[in-house]
């Protein structure tokens, strides 16, 4: 006994001397940085150690990821600044105008936020955290008397460990340099994304993600004037860092260009001296706001991405095309480089930096003055919701019409307001990002872009919008209406509304409480009200065997503010009565989705997404290891992310599937997927054929050789917005208009079903409101269809041609996706 707890004495004095002790990695780690990768468990466990031997870091905690592991950020200055570090924050923001009521402060520190491993398999930045923070409060001190740097050592934990797990599992020791050795073969879903599979350097903007939810909290309380975005891309590419590639998003100011240059030459000089190759302004463009670069960019900071040769695939070390062995202690040496640079100029830089931050958030002379929107209470409620994520300013507002273009209408129509509309100042500091996200189309100076080129916000909650030269006087809010339902047990049912994502959850929490649900497939009218096609009725008889029928619905209704309205009479003033067979049982599907590979992990991440945080309804996966084995009995419906399934769907697992559908099944296909069923045996899908000549074509090979990639733009789509006709009558459509502005993420085209529905399509002119579209592509998308159901037996193939889950973003899609779920087809398969 004695002797143990001597030991533990001893050992505890030892960690407690060690902890006071300021260490390299090396020393702490027992290993040369860049010869293993770091456990993120250990990575925190180095900083910690770090901040309690040393007075020049705090390290604090900002959240936890999916998986439980920690988010954290450690703040580095001068012992002097961290003893104020607080009012150092608050003159930053208050001479900048950003506190409220506040800019008086002047400011003379910089502030540089660096952020690490947010693809968790560019795994090398977070190894150059460690030394980053190492040399600073060592050899760099200098530099910490003016400048604040905040180091995210890992964005994406789960990601990245994902990633080391799985390297320090199948590596060899020691490690084989040879590409073709498992270690430099990730599998899929492989470590970039988070527990989700999304990627977090695509959800800045849409906030959808608990690790940019929480990030953005600490974020707009520091608003950095850099921000260092560190990635890693293929092996054979050297290092790519700033000035960015064409196209830059118009609000980038001349200061904001020309600083990028400024500190990209300064890395010039230690990549020259060192020897080390890297190119600049090819490649990586600033336009897409979600992004680690633009949405800094646009809240004011010198936003940047570094790429480091590397990736999943490069291991602890990995020969290269170009003859030399890229190791993980080199990929650490140039990320350690770049990230000292950077602060290097920055604290010699304090007083540009602080007065053109300034400048930045004055935004008198914008063209766009106000946006106003209208719609359904339940989207401008989760419009506002994002908006507080970014702490951009709102009100309602008291003038009757204004002036403006007329999203909807796609001309300067103006538009009629309410109590309710909706204003949003774009003279606040933060109406740069607030014309970002809602101007109606952004504009491009080149459309070679990385990303989709069109998000307009109103488009994306399908809301009513107009962007007005005006100053709308925005006035209080109007609080939201909050209803109180009451028990009726008299009366023969209630009805509820159906047209948003919350009266989905509502639906969804309804049949998880085992509380059965109908929906009207007609419109109706009760005594005193009328209802849309959609509305869902719950009835007394329905619900007969379940205790306390009313108190348990009102008190979900009252948890989900939903409205219920009592019907004191099964018996319809207009259309169908209760019994009708209009007015149909929504049955309680299991579901089933695929996964693994030949599915994209980004399409089955954001349906896993979508079903346990949006719609909170139970899914599981089912790998297409073991498709063509699985008893599909045991589902309802399959949901196939986009993907390639050729391979997958052979003969006779695509005879199985039809054969499930036939006697009853439902498939959903979604984005790529659909064209695994395209011009097969037995189905009505087929791909449209183009009757565009190319001019490539035409002209052969007497294209010249450096016009080749511009042209190949005409053939492209990769993320405009269109608006589609649709059948509002059809199941898939209820709680739309005949309208509906659809993302359209490629130009995949398919003609109208002849048998099937085509509930959302394209007509012979396609109006794209927002966004690039190459003059073939938009040729190829005349006359499709966008969202279709085929019936084959007592089942159905839905058909999603544009993912509306993409990156759980575009709001207003998500309705065709739940829709598909509970109405389309429902009366064909039993009840469980
Ligand atoms: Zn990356």
């Amino acid at each position: 006994m004695q002797k143990i707890s001597v030991l533990l004495v001893l050992l505890f004095s030892i960690h407690f001397s060690f902890s006071q002790q300021l260490q390299s990695p090396e020393d702490f780690l027992g290993y040369e940085v860049g010869t293993e990768f770091t456990r993120h468990a250990n990575v925190v466990r180095y900083f910690e150690s770090v901040a309690e031997a040393s007075n020049m870091v705090e390290y604090n905690t900002y959240g936890k990821t999916n998986e439980g592991r920690p988010l954290t950020y450690a703040i580095i200055s001068s012992p002097e600044n961290l003893t104020n570090i607080e009012q150092i924050r608050k003159d930053h923001l208050s001479s900048a105008g950003l506190l409220e009521n506040d800019n008086s402060a002047s400011s003379k520190k910089a502030i540089v936020w660096l952020s690490y491993n947010v693809h968790g398999n560019e795994a090398s930045s977070t190894e150059a955290a460690m030394k980053t923070l190492y040399e600073l409060i060592t050899s760099k001190k200098e530099w910490l008397k003016n400048t604040v740097v905040i180091i995210d050592p890992c964005v994406n934990p789960d990601g990245r460990d994902r990633y080391v797990n799985w390297y320090n599992m199948v590596r060899t020791t020691p490690y084989t340099a040879n590409p073709i050795a498992v270690e430099h073969i990730e599998p899929w879903p492989g470590g970039r994304p988070n527990h989700y599979l999304f990627d977090l350097n695509r959800d800045w903007a849409w906030a959808t993600q608990v690790e940019t939810r929480q990030r953005l909290k600490v974020y707009n309380k520091w608003m950095p004037q850099i921000h260092v975005d560190f990635h890693e891309q293929g092996v054979n590419d050297p290092y790519y860092f700033a000035p960015a590639a064409e196209p830059f998003h118009e609000i980038i100011t001349p200061f904001q260009r020309d600083f990028q240059t400024t500190i990209g030459k300064n890395h010039a000089k230690y990549f020259d001296k060192n020897g080390w190759l890297y190119f600049t302004k090819e490649r990586f463009d600033l336009l897409y706001p979600s992004y680690g670069d633009t949405y800094p960019i646009y809240m004011g900071a010198i936003g940047m991405t570094y790429e480091q040769a590397g990736n999943g695939g490069a291991g602890l070390g990995i020969n290269t095309r170009e003859g030399f062995e890229l190791t993980l202690v080199d990929r650490v040496a140039h990320h350690l480089t770049t990230g000292l640079s950077t602060i290097e100029v920055a604290s010699e830089n304090i007083e540009q930096l602080n007065s053109e931050f300034k400048s930045f958030f004055n935004n008198r002379d914008s063209k766009y003055k106000s946006y106003a929107l209208n719609g359904e209470a339940d989207k401008i409620a989760a419009l506002q919701r994002l908006l507080d994520r970014h702490e951009i300013k709102y009100g309602n507002t008291n003038s009757n019409r204004i002036k403006g273009f007329n999203y909807t209408k796609n001309n300067n129509s103006g538009l009629n307001t309410n109590a309710k509309t909706l204003v949003i100042d774009g003279n606040q500091p933060k109406g740069k990002m607030v014309k970002v996200l809602f101007e109606p189309n952004a504009k491009l100076n080149d459309s070679l872009t990385y990303d989709i080129t069109a998000w307009s916000l109103p488009y994306a909650y399908g809301l009513e919008a107009v962007s007005s030269s005006d100053n709308i006087k925005s006035s209080t809010l109007v609080n939201t209406e909050v209803f109180e339902n009451t028990a009726t047990p008299s009366a023969a049912g209630y009805i509820a509304k159906w047209n948003s994502m919350d009266d989905a959850r509502f639906l969804t929490a309804l049949l998880k409480e085992g509380i059965k649900v109908r929906f009207s497939e007609k419109p109706l009218q009760t005594e005193n009200e009328k209802f849309e096609a959609g509305s869902l009725v719950i009835t007394k008889s329905d619900n007969a065997k379940f205790e306390e029928f009313d108190t348990a619905l009102i008190s979900i209704a009252n948890k989900f503010n939903r409205k219920l309205s009592v019907a004191n009479s099964g018996f319809s003033r207009n259309g169908p009565d209760f019994g009708s067979s209009d007015i149909k049982i929504i049955n309680k599907p299991t579901v089933g989705v695929l996964q693994g590979e030949g599915t994209s992990s980004l399409s089955y991440g954001e349906i896993l997404y979508f079903f346990e945080q949006d719609l909170q309804y139970p899914v599981f996966p089912i790998s297409t290891n073991y498709l063509s084995n699985v008893d599909l009995a045991k589902i309802d419906v399959l949901v196939m992310p986009s993907g390639y399934y050729n391979s997958l769907l052979d003969p006779s697992t695509l005879n199985k599937l039809k054969a499930w559908v036939k006697g009853g099944g439902k498939v959903i296909a979604i984005g790529n997927a659909v064209s695994a069923f395209a011009g097969k045996e037995g189905f009505d899908l087929h791909e449209n054929i183009s009757s565009i000549k190319k001019d490539s074509t035409e002209k052969g090979n007497l294209l010249p050789y450096n016009v080749r990639e511009r042209e190949s733009i005409k053939d492209l789509i990769t993320g405009s917005i269109v608006k589609t006709k649709v059948d509002n009558t059809n199941p898939m459509a209820f709680g739309y208009n005949n309208y509906y502005f659809s993302l359209k993420l490629s130009e995949d085209s398919y003609a109208y079903l002849n048998n099937g529905y085509n509930v959302s399509y394209l007509e012979n002119e396609p109006q794209i409101v927002s966004g690039f579209a190459g003059s073939n592509a938009k040729e190829k998308i005349k006359n499709s269809m966008i969202f279709g159901e085929e019936r084959m037996g007592k089942g159905s193939f839905i058909y999603l041609v544009d993912n509306p889950l993409f990156r759980s973003f575009w709001e207003n899609g998500k309705l065709f996706f739940v829709n598909s779920l509970f109405f389309v087809n429902n009366n064909e398969y039993d009840m469980d």
